[in-house]
């Protein structure tokens, strides 16, 4: 298994399948894109399905997340999707999509194996969404969203990030349209992972900001530590549930104590966490023809060397030189 020095092991595995999007939300990418990654540096889909073949049967990864980039933008993410619903053990298999394309392929993913989606929605704002992500697409998203949904690609899960001046407003009416329309909300704190470097610390909307403007229209009651395990989210019951909202509050009360993730960056690297500065590579092994053994002792080698934290707190904390668009979030 994958197991650290800190006695974590990690059975959650994110993959990412390309480093591109066709958004670029400000606290992610600059307006210009980024240098995206050439065609032969990316994994092949047989490589990609290689190693998660190798992580599942080998390593006790249970759960495997796809994301990006845009991961809708893989021409052979169904394909792909397939082919690892048939491996044995079966892992549970999920998407993070920006929603854009999903209305078209929500059934033929829900036919390849695909569980469920989170699909990220920061505002409910046309022109508020056209500032935040550059692009006129609002109507895609919601129209994803509810294709997901009618596939039964579910629970839907909506992430949300708040940022200040745009859509610190919209806590509470993004929950009670999430309720309306049977979606899972998360908030997630804005992370110092954009590629253009500009989160500040004192000005972004903490998960307390959140709780505090989702109360001014909901109850909120606490789901017990039990219910959270090792999910970044942590829940409350809205007006006594059984609907819940969660707030991932990665920079004000961060996880990392039963963090359980593995990364896989589009370009074959290993991440033991989003902030770690360093990766280890399993491509060139894969290419120069390393056995699923000796890849599997890799992988274990990286993770053991897994922090005990995402360093975010500490004054000396560095930005990773990849942004989360080509760690994968
Ligand atoms: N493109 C897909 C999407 O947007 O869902 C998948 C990749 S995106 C990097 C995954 C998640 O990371 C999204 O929910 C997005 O809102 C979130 N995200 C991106 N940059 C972030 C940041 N700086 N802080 C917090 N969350 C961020
Ligand atoms: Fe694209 Fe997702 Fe980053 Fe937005 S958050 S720019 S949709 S990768």
């Amino acid at each position: 298994m994958l197991l650290d020095t800190y006695g974590r092991v990690a059975t959650d595995l994110r993959v990412s399948l390309t480093d591109r999007c066709n958004l670029r939300c400000t606290y992610c990418m600059p307006e210009e894109g980024l240098q995206w990654l050439g065609k032969s540096d990316l994994l092949t889909d047989d490589e990609i399905v290689r190693l998660i073949r190798i992580a599942v049967t080998r390593l006790g990864i249970t759960e495997v997340r796809f994301t990006g980039g845009e991961p809708l933008l893989r021409p052979g993410l169904v394909g792909i999707v397939e082919q690892c619903a048939a491996l044995e053990p079966r892992p549970k298999m999920s998407l993070t999509t920006n929603g854009i394309g999903l209305a078209r392929t929500a059934r033929a993913l829900k036919g390849a194996g695909l569980d469920r989606v989170n699909v990220s929605l920061d505002t409910l704002r046309p022109d508020v969404f056209k500032t935040l992500t550059r692009r006129d697409r609002h109507r895609d998203v919601l129209d994803g969203m509810a294709a997901a949904r009618d596939a039964g690609l579910t629970p839907v899960k909506v992430n949300a990030v708040l940022m200040p001046g745009l859509n610190d407003d919209e806590a509470p009416d993004l929950l009670a349209w999430a309720l309306d329309h049977d979606y899972e909300l998360r908030f997630i704190e804005q992370m110092p992972l954009d590629a253009q470097h500009g989160w500040k610390r004192d000005g972004m909307i903490t998960a307390g900001d959140i709780l505090e403007s989702l109360r001014t229209r909901f109850t909120l009651t606490e789901e017990g530590a039990q219910e959270r395990g090792s999910a970044p989210a942590e829940r409350w019951l809205v007006d006594g549930g059984p609907a819940t909202v969660g707030v991932i509050a990665s920079v004000t009360r961060p996880f990392c104590s039963a963090c359980d993730r593995t990364r896989l960056t589009a370009d074959g690297q290993v991440r033991t966490c989003l902030f770690a500065t360093e990766e280890s590579d399993l491509r060139g092994a894969l290419r120069s023809g390393g056995t699923d053994e000796e890849i599997a002792g890799l992988w274990k080698a990286a993770m053991w060397g897994k922090k005990a934290g995402s360093g975010l707190d500490d004054p000396s904390f560095l930005q990773p030189d990849r942004p989360m668009s080509a760690i994968g979030g």
